[in-house]
C-alpha cells in the first residue's frame, strides 16, 4: 500500500468511483477523456455514469463481495457523494488508495462533526447546538438567541432534505420526533445577503488550485443559479479561498473540496463541506479548459495540478429540476428544442424519471465577449421563462 500511493496512476488504469449520479458522470467522461477507464459502483441499475462507465458493480454499499471486486477492479477509488456509509470507505481503504480519505469523508458527512471541526479551527461559524435527546433539547441554554432555527438531521442530507424551520422548543420536539431522534444540528436561521462557493483542489503534494468564488441562488434550499464572477466579494477573494485552503489542509485533502459560505448581515459563515466536486463548480465544465471533474481525475492519481484557464470568466449555470417535467401539473417533456438555438450547453444526465426536487441536468450560459454579467444573467431568466411556458 505505501508503494502504490506514492505512485503516480497512469492511464489506461481503470479508475474506481463510489456513487454513480451526475457527479460521478463527469468525472467518468474527464477520465476517459484522459485515457482512463472507470469502474462505477451504484446500487441503481440506471445511474446516470454507470450508462457510459466500462463497468458498473450494481451493488449495495455494505456488500463486502462486492466491495473486494472493486478492489481487484483498481487501485484507487473516489466518491462522487459524501453519503457512503464510513464502514464502507474504511473497508475499502485497507487495500486500496481512497482520495479524499475516509477520515476527511468522516467529518464532512456528518454534521455535527464538521460544525465541531470548523469551530475548533476558529473559522466562522453561524450560532448551532447539538441535538440528540429530548434532555439536549430541555438544556438549550435560555440566552442563546437560536430561534428561528434550522434542525438538520446531521447525516444523509441534501439538497435541504432533512432539515425543518422551528420557531420555538415545542415545535423542535415536534421536528426532532419527526426525523425518529436521530442526532441533528439545530442552527440559527441567519438573514442571508447572499451565499457563495469555493471550489478548490489539492494535489497529493498539498498544492491547491481554486475557481474563482462562485455567487450561488438557491430556492426551496436547492440550488436554482451558479453565476461567476461573484462581484459582491471580489475584493475578499483572496481572504476566502485562504481560509478554505486551511480548511483542507487540516484535513490533509486530496481531490476536489468545496466550501459554502453565508454572507448575513454583512458578516461571513461558513455552511458546510463538500468532500467532492460540487453543484455550483458546474460552470467549469464549459467555460475553463480543465474543469472541476479533470482535477479530481488528477488529484485522484496523484498528478500535477491544471490551472483552470478561465475561458469565458462571466458565466451562469442554471439548474433543471425534475419540477421542469410537471410544468402543468401532469407529466410532459420539457421543449428542450425552443433553446437549442440559443448556443447555450445543455447537459441531460439521462435520469431513468422525473421528480419534484430531483436534478436532471443543468444549462450553461456562457458571456460572449460585448456581454456584462447582467446581460448573461438577462439571457438566462429568458431560458428559464421559454422552458417554463411552453
Ligand atoms: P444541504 O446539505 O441540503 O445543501 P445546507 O445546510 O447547505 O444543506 O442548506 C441548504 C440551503 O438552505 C442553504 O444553501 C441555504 O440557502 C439554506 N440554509 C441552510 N442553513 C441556513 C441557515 N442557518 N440560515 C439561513 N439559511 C440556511
Ligand atoms: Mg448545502
Amino acid at each position: 500500500m505505501q508503494s502504490k500511493l506514492k505512485k503516480v496512476i497512469n492511464p489506461p488504469e481503470f479508475l474506481g468511483i463510489l456513487g454513480g449520479g451526475q457527479l460521478g458522470r463527469f468525472f467518468t467522461i474527464s477520465a476517459q477523456k484522459m485515457g482512463y477507464s472507470v469502474v462505477v459502483f451504484d446500487p441503481d441499475k440506471q445511474s446516470p455514469a454507470s450508462k457510459i462507465a466500462e463497468k458498473h458493480i450494481c451493488k449495495p454499499y455494505n456488500d463486502l463481495k462486492a466491495l473486494d471486486e472493486l478492489k481487484a477492479s483498481c487501485i484507487a477509488v473516489t466518491t462522487e457523494f459524501e453519503n457512503i456509509p464510513a464502514e464502507t470507505l474504511k473497508y475499502l481503504e485497507k487495500d486500496i488508495i481512497i482520495r479524499p480519505s475516509s477520515k476527511a469523508i468522516s467529518i464532512a458527512q456528518n454534521r455535527i462533526k464538521e460544525k465541531d471541526f470548523l469551530k475548533n479551527l476558529e473559522m466562522p461559524v453561524g450560532t448551532y447546538v447539538v441535538i440528540d435527546s429530548i434532555e439536549s433539547i430541555n438544556n438549550i441554554n435560555k440566552e442563546l438567541r437560536i430561534f428561528p432555527g434550522i434542525l438538520k438531521i446531521a447525516e444523509f442530507g441534501y439538497d435541504g432534505k432533512g432539515q425543518i424551520h422551528v420557531n420555538n422548543k415545542t415545535e423542535l420536539e415536534a421536528a426532532f420526533k419527526a426525523f425518529k431522534s436521530v442526532p441533528c444540528t439545530l442552527e440559527l436561521k441567519l438573514n442571508l445577503d447572499s451565499e457563495f462557493s469555493i471550489v478548490l483542489a489539492r494535489s497529493l503534494n498539498g498544492e491547491f488550485i481554486e475557481y474563482p468564488p462562485i455567487h450561488n441562488t438557491h430556492n426551496s434550499g436547492i440550488l436554482e443559479f451558479s453565476s461567476v464572477p461573484n462581484a459582491s466579494i471580489s475584493s475578499l477573494d483572496k481572504v476566502y479561498i485562504g481560509l478554505t485552503q486551511r480548511i483542507a489542509n487540516e484535513l490533509s485533502y486530496v481531490g476536489v473540496m468545496a466550501v459554502e459560505w453565508f454572507v448575513a448581515d454583512g458578516q461571513f459563515f461558513v455552511n458546510e463541506i463538500a468532500p467532492r466536486p460540487h453543484n455550483s463548480g458546474h460552470f467549469s465544465i464549459d467555460a475553463c479548459v480543465y474543469d472541476q471533474f479533470d482535477q479530481q481525475v488528477l488529484a485522484l492519481t496523484g498528478n500535477k495540478l491544471k490551472q483552470p484557464e478561465i475561458e469565458f470568466p462571466r458565466s451562469v449555470m442554471l439548474n433543471i429540476l425534475g419540477d421542469l417535467w410537471f410544468r402543468d401539473g401532469s407529466q410532459k417533456e420539457p421543449k428542450f428544442e425552443m433553446i437549442a438555438g440559443l448556443g447555450v450547453n445543455l447537459h441531460l444526465y439521462e435520469k431513468a424519471e422525473p421528480r419534484i426536487g430531483r436534478k436532471m441536468g443543468h444549462i450553461t450560459i456562457l458571456g460572449l465577449r460585448n456581454e456584462t454579467q447582467e446581460d448573461v444573467m438577462k439571457r438566462t431568466l429568458l431560458i428559464r421563462k421559454i422552458l417554463w411556458e411552453n
